[in-house]
């Protein structure tokens, strides 16, 4: 396959910009091979800087729910670009942001925009230790919130597939300050708060975890994550930024929590910029009374609230209607069908789990409860699938520790070329080395 151009634009990257990225999970380190460097994208397909086409199974890692440059979006943008790009001052967008955030997720009262969701689960956490005056925060291990200091450990797919244990630079005392328990494990949960219960400010947690492989929560294990924080005073932060608004219309507290009762604070971000870099936090009126310039936690940013970024997600947002979530469930089947198909066909191990439309397909075959499990797959055969459909024409996310993310723009067309590729890939999967791999 052609790749010439962006093996060069890769040199040349590599030469100014640390592994030619900026982002880690975009190297292709875990699949090995030459990441596309991408020129153009409508609908659901990427067209790379060489002219090949490929179904986009990224989306983002998750933002471009309606697809790529959706005209109604697009509209969006352009005009609200046109009035200017940013003015540090309070603009309408925001507000109207805020609003329909505040429509969709119920125990959300209050919400604070920023940039991005490392932003959104840092100022979360600094509002929950102001609030509680305490220190300590329990993780899950397999969660990622960002590159937050204090929540790098442990922390899911980007680590994952380098194989880091964990970032350096990081100092110890930040470090010490995480407490990290297995996902889904109430009786370690309850034994941490046994022990330091009232020195913890808050438990965060994904909702779902998305950032080891999709790995939903037991109902057992929410119900803990509620019961034991409440009971000893520290906040629940539950981490939509990866399933807000893309489970459904309310992300997986939508889908899930329905009869549960709500974590105090609400993380968001990927879906909600449509693309463009915003992010928020929110939840109890009481707890977001405490930031400035009402309350004691300072927070603050530039471009927090930025006109053309709220333009673009309130129109992803807007886009978003019932029918729209229907089409994620009905594709994502579709395509999980057909690949559970094929590497059955091919006797490859491989289970399959959800979040509303998100699924993972883990090279294992039984289920995945958590890091450890998750762990526990054949990524070299995932590494052979991966480079099978990005053959065939599709671009999967490039490691076995992610989510499959499909958008509302991808039609029949789209869904059949998923379709014709799965069976090259699950046999390479089978087979046991890559042919043509660099
Ligand atoms: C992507 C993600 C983040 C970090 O968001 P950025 O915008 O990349 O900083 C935090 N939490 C979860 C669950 C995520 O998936």
């Amino acid at each position: 396959m052609n790749t010439d151009r962006s093996a060069q634009l890769l040199d040349r990257a590599r030469t100014i910009v640390p592994g030619g990225v900026n982002s880690p999970v975009r190297a292709f380190r875990a699949v090995g091979g030459t990441p596309r460097f991408m020129a153009s994208a409508a609908g659901p397909w990427l067209t790379d800087v060489d002219g090949r086409r490929y179904v986009d199974l990224i989306c983002s890692w998750g933002p471009m729910i309606l697809g790529h440059a959706h005209p109604d979006v697009l509209a969006a943008v352009q005009d609200s670009a046109a009035k200017g790009f940013s003015f540090g001052t309070p603009s309408e967008n925001e507000l109207l942001l805020a609003e329909e955030i505040v429509a969709r997720v119920e125990p959300v009262e209050q919400v604070r925009l920023v940039s991005s969701g490392t932003e959104a689960t840092m100022s979360a956490i600094r509002l929950a230790r102001g609030f509680t005056g305490r220190t300590l925060v329990v993780k899950f291990a397999g969660c990622y919130h960002g590159h937050v200091d204090s929540l790098l450990a442990a922390a899911g797919s980007g680590v994952a597939t380098l194989a880091l244990p964990d970032s350096a630079g990081v100092p110890p005392e930040s470090a010490a300050e995480t407490i990290v328990l297995p996902y889904n494990d109430v009786a370690a949960l309850e034994a941490a708060f046994a022990e330091r219960g009232e020195q913890i400010a808050a438990v965060i947690t994904e909702a779902a975890a998305g950032n080891m492989g999709v790995v939903p929560p037991s109902p057992e294990f929410s119900a803990a994550l509620r019961t034991v924080s409440r009971r000893h005073g520290a906040l629940l932060i539950s981490d939509e930024v990866m399933t807000g608004f893309r489970c459904s219309r309310s992300g997986w507290f939508g889908l899930a929590a329905v009869g549960n009762e709500a974590p105090d604070l609400f993380t968001f971000g990927k879906v909600m910029g449509g693309g463009f870099p915003a992010a928020a936090f929110g939840g109890r009126a009481d707890v977001m009374a405490m930031l400035a310039p009402e309350g004691p936690v300072y927070q603050a940013g530039t471009l927090s609230g930025n006109p053309v970024a709220t333009a673009a997600g309130l129109a992803t947002l807007r886009g978003c209607t019932d029918d729209v979530y229907a089409h994620l469930d009905r594709v994502a089947h579709t395509i999980a069908d057909a690949a559970g198909a094929a590497l059955a066909a091919e006797g490859v191990p491989h289970t399959i789990q959800w979040a509303g439309s998100m699924f993972s397909i883990f090279f294992r075959d039984s289920a995945v409860q958590n890091y450890n499990d998750a762990r526990d797959q054949d990524t070299a055969a995932f590494g052979r699938f991966f480079h099978a459909m990005l053959e065939h024409g599709v671009h999967l996310p490039p490691s076995a520790f992610e989510s499959w993310f499909v958008s509302a723009s991808h039609d029949d067309d789209a869904v059949a070329a998923v379709l014709t590729a799965l069976p090259h890939a699950a046999r390479a999967a089978a087979s046991q080395s890559r042919p043509g791999a660099s």
